[in-house]
């Protein structure tokens, strides 16, 4: 059962598409895939794929896989789990329940509950005492579309533990998912609900704008084991394709923003969740883009955000500008007022982050004192540091230097007595070191091999191989183990599976063989006899200039005669050849 619906998801998620969903670009290369890797950072890409193997692997920071193995680690799930979502998105039908541990399962009915909140909050809105709240969502232009799309809702001031706990639930589940407060209450009271959804589409948690005078305006759900308000941004289940189409993410401030950015047709916009952006959501963007754009609030908190903000993106290497709406309006009312063309057009452009700083700077005040430029100088060049790209920095400092009337030299010496500090502390990324793993490989083993997992049925060619050395190499123990699987009728995915198995030590020599694709039209037959003799010549002539320099050690008349046999023959065998 267990491993019937394995087959059957492997049959029917296409590693292209997969992978597709989290970087921005795969490229045909012959017959094999590349793309740039989402589990390290680089700029050429090495991460292939072979779709019809189903298998990855990276020769840059040498991870490699099925696509359990690939979406187990893109979003830390554990297998089970992987199983479930690729099942899910396969539309294959099958019962979670049977392979969930005790702890899948206690989270899985917490997202039930969640989802189940969810339905009761958007059921209320439509009541009889929903009123107010529907004349709210009506004041912010929202369609009946947008409404049910975002799963807008609104809460009471009590109903849903009551609710919860008839259906099922326990006020423990209650509480972990956040939904009530320390007394066992609602925590969301006479508000409008809005959804939050993580990027993989579960509800996680809610945020409630309130309906009268009450404080917080907004509130969200607390950090719980389903939510970290870190690694969620809201819409971004929405937005993902739109980002990866426009090979652009916007990042607007609250979620009205981001929702009247949607129903305009801009859906490559989303939010940070009532926390300030950090490196966490500048990573999980990172896995869909590399260029962003921030469009916060023109007022001073909003410009201090904006700056921060683009100093995070910037160290997670992505190309920032900001932008900024005319008359301090939201992005909602300004698409009311303008239209979302004009949006999406100032979405597009902005200013770098360089140009952006300047220009405050040098429009805000109308005089500049000396200790004000050389405060404003060290927080240019702090900016201007971490610029990875080194003609784009130049550029920064030629810019700066010249708008503020100071020589390049003298910034730069005052950028060397400041240590560079990081905006957000991070771990040092992990040095990826490419070793080349068919170091001392013949490349006629190497070829050999690819050949073999190809076509395993020829696999008997190989047996005179194993009188060789190579026989106690890592191609002698794969070959010897390709001929026992294919002995016991393995054959193709299944095959190249039991091997990975039974060889976990050599797992990423074994991918990195399968990843990339031999010729088309070469044909087994006469290649693998080629081969096989190139790789005896090989070590026939090592085995000879062996005996050659033993056979020089010794005096006429003392020389061994078995040596001197062994040679001859090798000589007559490589004479044959
Ligand atoms: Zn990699």
């Amino acid at each position: 059962m267990k491993q019937n619906i394995v087959e059957q998801i492997r049959d029917s998620v296409d590693i292209l598409d997969l992978v597709g969903d989290y970087v921005p670009e795969i490229k045909r290369a012959g017959t094999y895939y590349k793309a740039c890797c989402p589990f390290h950072k680089e700029k050429t890409p090495s991460f292939t794929m072979n779709p019809d193997k189903g298998l990855f692997y990276c020769f840059g920071c040498q991870t490699g896989g099925d696509i359990f193995d690939f979406i187990m680690k893109m979003e830390s799930l554990s297998f089970n789990e992987a199983v479930r979502k690729l099942a899910e998105r396969a539309g294959i039908d099958w019962h979670q329940e049977e392979i969930m541990t005790e702890e899948e399962r206690a989270r899985l009915k917490l997202y039930k509950l969640m989802d189940f909140a969810k339905e009761f909050y958007h059921k209320q809105l439509f009541s009889e005492r929903g009123a107010q709240a529907r004349n709210y969502i009506k004041s912010r232009s929202l369609t009946k579309e947008t409404v049910e799309k975002f799963a807008l809702g609104l809460s009471f001031f009590d109903g849903l533990t009551a609710a919860a706990l008839k259906a099922g639930f326990t006020i423990e589940d209650l509480k972990k998912t956040g939904l009530v407060n320390s007394n066992k209450n609602d925590l969301f009271k006479n508000r409008v609900m809005f959804p939050i959804l993580n990027h993989r589409g579960e509800t996680v948690a809610f945020g409630g704008r309130v309906l009268d005078d009450n404080i917080p305006k907004y509130l969200n759900s607390p950090d719980t084991i389903l939510f970290s308000k870190s690694r969620v941004l809201y819409a971004l289940n929405f937005a993902a394709p739109a980002i990866r189409k426009e090979g652009r993410a916007v990042l607007l401030e609250g979620y009205m923003d981001v929702i009247a950015a949607h129903q305009s047709g801009v859906a490559n916009c989303v939010a940070p969740l009532g926390t300030s952006f950090n490196e966490g959501h500048a990573k999980l963007l990172r896995r869909y883009t590399d260029t962003a754009t921030v469009l916060f609030d023109p007022d001073t908190a909003g410009q201090k955000a904006s700056k921060r903000t683009a100093l995070i993106l910037l160290e997670q290497g992505f190309y920032v500008t900001v932008a900024t709406l005319p008359e301090g309006l939201d992005p909602d009312e300004y698409i009311i007022k303008y239209g979302a063309d004009s949006f999406k057009q100032i979405t597009q452009t902005g200013k770098d982050i360089v140009t952006y700083q300047l220009d405050s700077f040098l429009n805000g005040a109308a005089t500049i004192s000396a200790k004000e430029k050389s405060e404003f100088a060290t927080e240019i060049m702090d900016i201007i540091a971490r610029q990875q790209d080194k003609i784009i920095k130049a550029e920064w400092l030629a810019l700066a230097a010249n708008r503020l009337g100071i020589e390049q030299s003298i910034l730069l010496d005052n950028l060397k007595n400041k240590p560079k500090e990081k905006v957000y502390k991070e771990a040092a990324a992990p040095q990826v070191k490419k070793e080349n793993l068919f170091k001392g490989f013949l490349p006629a083993e190497i070829s050999l091999l690819r050949i073999i997992l190809k076509y395993p049925a020829y696999v008997g060619l190989c047996d005179e191989l194993q009188n060789t050395p190579l026989s106690k190499t890592q191609v002698g123990v794969i070959l010897k183990n390709v001929a026992l699987l294919y002995s016991e009728n393995a054959d193709g995915f299944g095959l190249t599976q039991k091997l990975l198995q039974a060889l976990p030590q050599l797992k990423e020599f074994i991918l990195e063989l399968l990843v990339k694709e031999i010729p088309q039209g070469l044909k087994p037959k006469v290649e693998i006899p080629n081969l096989i003799k190139r790789i005896e010549e090989f070590y026939l002539q090592k085995r000879y200039k062996e005996l050659q320099q033993q056979l020089s050690s010794y005096g006429p008349g003392q020389v061994p005669l078995a040596l001197l046999k062994e040679q001859i023959e090798i000589q007559k065998k490589l004479k044959s050849k």
